[in-house]
């Protein structure tokens, strides 16, 4: 079972009050199986890598861990979490008061770029618990914006993500300003070896906790049903090439996705496609054809980007276009279709992608579409690496999928 583990409870953790109090008013009643693994080390201010599958729970795990180590009677940063995009960064800052709302005076806070600086600096005289992508907040660390010397607790959300280029130069410069005798947890669906290796480099002796069988790291393939995505069911649609001519194969994997969307029920989905003005474009298309839609890639500003999440959380739209700025990490409750427009380029894209279905041990359905030679053999190198099953669907089937 992917959501809770028997026997065990949130009283077996001999946490603090206020968290037990806040866990039982989110309505957490059982810990999942990471939770029950991971929680007694963080608690323990160990240092820790910890990899399982999307939506089995792992923010729960270090805020946590930051709720036990924040004294809120103390006005100084106490705990900084690090995520790789400002929608996972706000959703970890709203996790924080959500658990931690038993606990009076809790100051947790999203800094993040594209939002304006001078708030930031206000909200930084009182912030608990710092959530943030690296950028901004390694720009405020250099202004000395953020005062270090109480920091207790360093989380690295997404953190292979993180460690790649790009991001990686920024996180290593605030590990470096914190505290050394600091505890950092790493946290990600997916390590390869080399990730893990840079990883456990900012950590000292991690505890290692896996709960998943590491799949992309042996390729073993454990679960021949659904690979390293259980829960969820993977199909495959193919679509007739156009080589010449890239739109009219946009036009036609448009024209396959409304069929899907017309022909099966589902509660909301993520279509995930490849460029960004195209994301924004099959969104209105979309709405124009009658699905309240909304879209979420890197080049809209960030207000833009909240609301649409937003919307889709309120269910005010019930399809999210995204790049892959919106494959990660980012919890979307509802999400129980997800439809690979363009096929990822990369293993761990495409888990991460469908593992927006089927958040905390619920049903959910991945959708590939493929069209031409060259999507085959990304598609099949990709599920040789997931040990995914995959059914082709014929895009006049009309059955059930579940
Ligand atoms: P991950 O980071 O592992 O992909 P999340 O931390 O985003 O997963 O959690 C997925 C969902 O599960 C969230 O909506 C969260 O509120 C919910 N959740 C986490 N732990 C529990 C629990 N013990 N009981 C019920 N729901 C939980
Ligand atoms: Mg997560």
């Amino acid at each position: 079972d992917v959501s809770c583990a028997d026997d065990v409870t949130f009283e077996s953790f001999f946490l603090s009050n206020h968290v037990r109090e806040g866990l039982r008013r989110c309505g957490f009643r059982k810990p999942s199986p990471v939770q029950v693994k991971a929680i007694p080390f963080v608690k323990d201010r160990r240092d820790a890598l910890i990899q399982a599958k999307s939506g089995t729970g792992k923010t729960c795990v270090f805020v946590i861990a930051a709720l036990e180590a924040v004294k809120a009677a103390n006005n100084h940063t106490q705990v900084v979490i690090l995520a790789p995009t400002r929608e996972i960064a706000v959703q970890i800052s709203q996790a924080c008061l959500w658990i931690g709302r038993s606990l009076p005076d809790l100051k947790a806070f999203a800094f993040i770029g594209g939002l304006s600086v001078e708030q930031d600096v206000q909200k930084l005289k009182r912030c608990h618990i710092i959530v943030g992508t690296p950028g901004r907040l390694s720009w405020l660390f250099k202004q000395g914006y953020v005062l270090t010397q109480e920091v207790k607790l360093l989380v690295l959300d997404e953190a292979d993500k993180m460690l790649e280029k790009g991001m990686k130069e920024d996180v290593k410069y605030i590990a470096r300003r914190l505290p050394r005798n600091k505890q950092v947890i790493c946290c990600s669906a997916t390590f390869t070896s080399e990730m893990e290796a840079l990883v456990c480099a900012l950590m000292r002796n991690p505890e290692k906790v896996i709960t998943n069988p590491p799949l992309l790291k042996f390729g073993i393939k454990v679960n021949e049903e659904d690979g390293n995505l259980v829960g969820i069911k993977q199909f495959l649609v193919r679509v007739e090439p156009h080589h010449a001519l890239d739109w009219i194969l946009v036009q036609r994997k448009f024209t396959a996705l409304l069929t899907l969307l017309q022909t099966h029920s589902f509660s909301q989905c993520m279509v995930f496609v490849k460029y960004q003005t195209r994301a924004e474009n099959l969104a209105d298309d979309a709405a124009a054809a009658g699905w309240p839609s909304a879209c979420l890639s890197a080049h809209l500003d960030q207000r833009t980007r909240l609301k649409a999440l937003s919307d889709l959380q309120k269910l005010h739209c019930r399809i999210l276009f995204a790049t892959d700025v919106g494959a990660r990490g980012i919890d979307v409750e509802n999400v129980d279709l997800v439809v690979n427009f363009d096929v990822p380029t990369e293993p761990e894209g495409y888990l991460h992608r469908v593992g927006r279905a089927g958040r905390f041990g619920s049903a959910g359905i991945g959708v590939t579409l493929v069209s031409g030679p060259n999507d085959e053999k990304l598609f099949n190198r990709i599920l040789g690496f997931t040990g995914s099953k995959v059914y082709e669907l014929p895009l006049d089937y009309s059955g059930n999928l579940w």
